[in-house]
């Protein structure tokens, strides 16, 4: 932390500008060094950006012609003396500029080390700091959004709501136990038990917007199955050529598997279309059925696509026994395809299987707006609307459900008439809990879990 940290705060390669940020104690006499400008370094001001050369110091040549900010400590984004230097973006001039402060006394920032300090310093919670690599991470709209929201804290202000109540508990309970020999109250144990149930159900409900804040920030995974010719990859084709392809995507599961990642109306699907992979109980296709499975098993919406005018075949009955059996939370959707051939309506077994029927044409594009209107409801529901704050992590899910069980503790010690000391030992440990989301409880471990996972320069 003493240390004065630079890194290319830019991506890497080359561009029209890129900006070298450096954050610590040395940042201003390092930049009085190398900065060449009409005013002396004390004299610029803050937050503004100063036209200049950046120098080196020996020689007195030119490097790069910049432009430099200053945010001065405590008015900025780390809470020390920040310098940001806007250079031209290609690789020679960074390195050079890089190495001038490296030759300074400065060192390269760690992954995520900026916003770490940050953290350090006060400028955020925990959850605000990982919003920031989640905003950079968003590739869609609501999941943007849903970063936002958390940097912006709605979910550190809900669980404040949270912690502000269970810390009145514990002062109370603990008075009580100063003056245990007196045999007082100074809380009601129905009040108490009341205020504990109402938490347990709040935390029960943030819990509960771990399903939809994951499919958010990870993206929805939408299975297309169906015999071979039905249209599954032309179904997928249309939809990434109508919709933006992300391309980051992961790389499929298996050979035989191909997966897009696509932004439908600002949520992330990830699309695997399971072509050459086959559903059926027959030994030989075996192996494949098992990769399907694996891929099915992870689905949160299930196509089955076949072809209008058709009936369903045995095998389409095989598979949909498969898929039942493989995953029961997934919704599954039934597609008719090719409706551009025939109109006629495919004869169901069991229509209540399914949560939607839609006839489409992946040729003419007939159905699609209704398909994806129906895949995007089918996500976001009622959840987008409101102000609600969702968690997104395993961590944060984690942490709810300690602080649930130890609330769940002292509701029962409550009612077991136990003496004070004993929920109060629940009511802390559900507080350091919430505490951890937030970072107010923390360990280098879970420090360096997240920050680890930034980039350089972050
Ligand atoms: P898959 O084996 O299920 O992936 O099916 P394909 O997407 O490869 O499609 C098989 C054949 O059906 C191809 O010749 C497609 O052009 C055709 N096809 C796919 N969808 C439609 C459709 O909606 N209408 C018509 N007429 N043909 C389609």
């Amino acid at each position: 932390m003493d240390d004065t940290i630079a890194a290319l705060a830019t991506a890497p390669g080359k561009g029209a500008i890129a900006i070298i940020r450096m954050s610590g104690s040395k940042s201003l006499p390092v930049l009085e060094k190398i900065f060449s400008t009409g005013q002396a370094v004390k004299d610029i001001h803050d937050s503004l950006m100063t036209l200049g050369r950046i120098v080196y110091p020996d020689s007195g040549q030119t490097l790069d012609e910049v432009l430099v900010t200053i945010f001065r400590n405590p008015r900025s984004f780390t809470g020390e003396d920040v310098v940001e230097i806007s250079c031209h973006g290609g690789p020679a001039v960074i390195r050079e500029i890089l190495n001038l402060l490296f030759e300074n006394g400065v060192r390269l920032a760690d992954p995520g080390e900026f916003t770490k300090r940050a953290f350090i310093n006060g400028k955020m919670d925990l959850l605000q700091a990982e919003a920031v690599a989640d905003i950079i991470e968003s590739q869609t709209r609501y999941s943007l959004k849903q970063s936002q929201n958390q940097m912006f804290g709605r979910l550190s202000k809900r669980l404040l709501l949270l912690k502000q109540t269970l810390k009145k508990q514990l002062s109370l309970l603990e008075v009580e136990l100063d003056f245990s020999e007196e045999d007082i109250e100074f809380v009601s144990r129905k009040e108490l038990k009341e205020s504990i149930h109402l938490l347990i159900d709040q935390v029960e409900e943030l819990l509960k917007s771990f399903k939809f804040g994951k499919v958010i920030r990870e993206g929805a995974r939408l299975v297309l199955v169906g015999r071979p010719n039905v249209g599954k990859s032309s179904i997928l084709n249309r939809l990434v050529e109508e919709d933006r392809a992300i391309v980051t995507a992961e790389p499929g599961t298996t050979r035989d598997l191909i997966e897009e990642a696509i932004d439908i109306d600002g949520v992330y699907f990830k699309v695997t279309d399971t072509a050459g992979l086959r559903l059926t109980e027959d030994k030989v296709e075996k192996i494949g059925v098992t990769k399907a499975k694996n891929v099915l098993s992870t689905a949160d919406i299930i196509a089955l696509i076949v072809e209008s005018g058709e009936t369903l075949t045995a095998e389409d009955e095989t598979a949909l026994k498969i898929l039942q059996s493989v995953n029961n939370q997934a919704v599954l959707f039934l597609l008719i395809n090719k409706i551009d051939l025939q109109k006629n309506k495919i004869k169901m077994i069991n229509d209540a299987m399914f949560k939607r029927s839609l006839e489409i044409s992946a040729k003419t594009g007939e159905g699609f707006t209704d398909l994806k209107q129906a895949l995007v409801g089918l996500v976001v529901g009622s959840n987008i609307q409101s102000d609600f704050a969702f968690i997104n992590k395993a961590r944060h899910s984690d942490a709810l459900r300690r602080a649930k069980a130890a609330l769940t503790h002292a509701e029962n010690s409550l009612r077991e008439e136990l003496s004070s000391e004993f929920v109060s030992l629940d009511v802390r440990e559900a507080l350091d809990a919430l505490g951890e989301l937030t970072g107010e409880v923390t360990t280098d471990e879970i420090l360096n879990d997240i920050f680890s996972s930034f980039c350089i320069g972050k």
